[in-house]
């Protein structure tokens, strides 16, 4: 599951818990992004903040893992080349699959790497308040990327309200793990005062 996780919220962890049982996985490995290629224009909160939260939060679940891969891969991320690392390290025979909400598959279809991400992994897209899925679950898609829908618990949960909300001093209470929260707030995250 590939995200920037700025912060990690309970979207996430609930949308990789039912990839994980829906899906019968082994676990679910947690990549957060180096720069994201697609959000190079929007300030981001420095990947060694993004990795040890994302740590924090999957700390206590046996089936996930948090990989350093993009972060300490320089330059810009692309997927494509994480997907390639990741079917070399487990072997042609190892089903990848990478977990995304709604909006997010509507983007990768998008990406001129599609093609080539189809021929080494299945995309798993999970339902996301605000998105709509239903176009992949009749047609295939034009890349040939092949597509698996899953409906998960609404939660319009976004890192995006997050920031907002610490930032105007809102609550963020019980939209994240306590611990990731207590994490924002002793590094004075996203509070728009430097
Ligand atoms: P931002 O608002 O900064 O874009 P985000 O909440 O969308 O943050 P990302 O790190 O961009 O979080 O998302 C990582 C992956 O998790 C994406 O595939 C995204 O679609 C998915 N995701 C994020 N929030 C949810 C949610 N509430 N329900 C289902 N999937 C989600
Ligand atoms: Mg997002």
């Amino acid at each position: 599951m590939g995200g920037t996780f700025d912060p990690i919220h309970y979207g996430h962890l609930v949308a990789a818990e039912e990839a994980l049982v829906q899906f019968n996985l082994d676990k679910v490995l947690f990549m957060p992004t180096g720069t994201p290629a697609r959000k190079t224009d929007q300030r981001v909160t420095p990947a060694e903040h993004r990795y040890l939260m994302t740590v924090i939060a999957t700390a206590s679940n046996p089936d996930f893992e948090v990989s350093r891969l993009e972060i300490d891969r320089p330059g810009v991320t692309y997927t494509v080349e994480t997907m390639t690392e990741l079917r070399t390290r487990y072997g042609g025979s190892a089903d990848l699959f990478f977990i995304t909400g709604a909006d997010a598959v509507l983007e990768i279809l998008t990406w001129k790497d599609s093609a080539r991400l189809a021929d080494l992994c299945t995309l798993i897209a999970a339902t996301r308040p605000g998105y709509d899925l239903s176009p992949f679950m009749e047609r295939p898609v034009p890349s040939g990327l092949r597509v698996e829908t899953m409906e998960v618990p609404a939660l319009a949960i976004s890192s995006t309200d997050i920031r907002a909300r610490v930032a105007s001093r809102r609550p963020v209470r019980y939209l994240l793990p306590e611990a990731v929260a207590a994490y924002v707030s002793k590094n004075r995250l996203y509070r728009g005062d430097g």
